[in-house]
């Protein structure tokens, strides 16, 4: 019987502010950085399960020590008490009562309960030979029903109900994974847009996206209202008028600012507005929506918990919900959060980009389509083109859609020489020879 025998954190920072990469309106210098966990075993021929929060940069050492803080709820137990019962390892993690003071479920504590679930997720679906999506998606209903917390969703969505709607979803099973593995799952792209690109920049990139086959592109708004009348009219120009042109401006708008705003940008023919403003403000985005109608408005990256989503789909808030992989309490909440979703037929379009979250998300969304929503329609998960890598087992996406993964585990896992270099401080990257030699080739990369 094998044990959990470590949770081993790492500070692991790209330096991605060098190049503006990543940055937007809210986040003009962002260090894309993984507060990364691994859980060890102490049995040599089993594998480590991987997982992380992701953060930009500062803030990672706070985010590594609360991962740190979650040990005693791990370390010593055994392997197949975790990935035999997951929805009940979620729970322990969220009810410790000392930490929950800290959120209760938000904030880093909460990131940190998401980067240890996320991580035996990777373990149990190593040890299962397959990766997270095909093995959440040949559970069988109760079993998923199993591994979500309803405690506070049961005014929107009750156990019998999900239960239902994955009873429904199920014949279409089969069909769906093979057409997942056929033809992988749509796309769609952030690179042209940082705020940070000029417009040529803009204009080429965009250019390229279409090229690449993307039906949806997205760029950063939210600084000045003049230049984003620039650049969504440089942008649209380049695609032309039958691909997709969304706009995020990272919560930068008040309420009334964001409607007024968001008329100017209407023109341009948006696909949706993302984050117009705070996150937690699920009122002022129902009055944003109710403004600017028919633009569509989205939000849920930085959405702390499975309860903000409920109230954010109860006050008719948006008409996209946008999950991350590394925000909440693991896969375990994000089931939730799809479950809710589908319920209210409010379709999913995941945040990615960052570093790892393209790897982690896709899991979710293709356990949608197969398992829960049981459609592509209307539907695409972010891609952005950088740091990919770094990682054991990358993103393929072709054609403007993702492949589907194919290897065991969740895709989290950084190689071995990645995460030497970038720990923070004491990695290569971080010193001033090596970091001007990979900027020089980043330079070449982005020129
Ligand atoms: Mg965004």
């Amino acid at each position: 019987m094998a044990y959990i025998t470590a949770l081993d954190t790492f500070d692991v920072r790209f330096p991605t502010s060098a190049h503006l990469d990543g940055s937007d309106a809210m986040n003009p210098d962002p260090d894309y950085s993984a507060a990364y966990a691994i859980l060890r075993t102490d049995d040599p021929h089993a594998p480590d399960g991987h997982g992380f929060a992701f953060t930009i940069g500062r803030g990672n050492d706070v985010q590594r020590t609360a991962i740190h803080a979650l040990a005693h709820l791990v370390v010593g137990r055994t392997v197949d008490e975790i990935t035999g019962d997951l929805g009940g390892f979620a729970r322990a993690l969220t009810d410790d009562s000392q930490l929950r003071w800290l959120g209760p479920e938000k904030g880093v504590m909460h990131m940190a309960i998401g980067a240890v679930i996320n991580a035996a997720w990777d373990l149990a679906a190593k040890r299962a030979g397959k990766p997270v999506w095909r093995l959440v998606s040949e559970l069988t209903p109760e079993q998923i029903v199993a591994l979500v917390d309803f405690r506070y969703l049961t005014d929107a969505l009750t156990p019998d109900e999900a239960l239902t709607m994955l009873r429904r979803a199920a014949p279409g099973r089969a069909e769906r994974t093979a057409h997942l593995l056929t033809s992988g799952y749509p796309a769609y792209t952030t690179s042209p847009g940082w705020l940070g690109y000029s417009d040529a920049k803009l204009a080429r990139l965009s250019r390229q996206a279409v090229a690449d086959g993307f039906a949806v592109i997205k760029i950063k708004v939210g600084r000045d209202v003049d230049e984003d009348l620039r650049r969504v009219t440089i942008a649209r120009e380049a695609i032309g008028p039958n691909v997709g042109l969304a706009v995020d401006a990272n919560q930068r708008w008040g309420v009334h600012e964001a409607a007024e705003w968001i008329s100017r940008l209407a023109p341009a023919r948006l696909s949706w507005v993302e984050e117009p403003t705070s996150p937690d403000d699920i009122l002022g985005h129902a009055e944003i929506r109710r403004r600017v109608a028919p633009v569509r408005i989205s939000t849920g990256e930085h959405g702390h918990n499975r309860i903000l989503f409920k109230q954010l789909l109860q006050a008719g808030a948006v008409d996209v919900l946008q999950i991350d992989a590394a925000r909440v309490g693991g896969v375990n909440e994000n089931l939730a959060i799809l479950l809710l979703a589908a319920k209210f037929g409010v379709p999913v379009i995941p945040h990615a980009g960052g570093v790892g979250l393209c790897e982690l998300v896709q899991h979710l969304a293709m356990i949608d389509y197969v398992a829960i929503s049981g459609t592509q329609e209307g539907r695409a998960i972010e891609f952005v083109d950088h740091l990919h890598e770094h990682f054991r087992d990358p993103v393929r996406v072709v054609g403007g859609r993702y492949l589907a993964p194919r290897a065991p585990g969740f895709s989290a896992e950084l190689l071995p020489a990645s995460l030497r270099d970038h720990t923070y401080p004491t990695g290569a990257a971080w010193q001033g020879s090596a970091t001007l030699a990979q900027l020089s080739a980043k330079e070449q990369e982005n020129s």
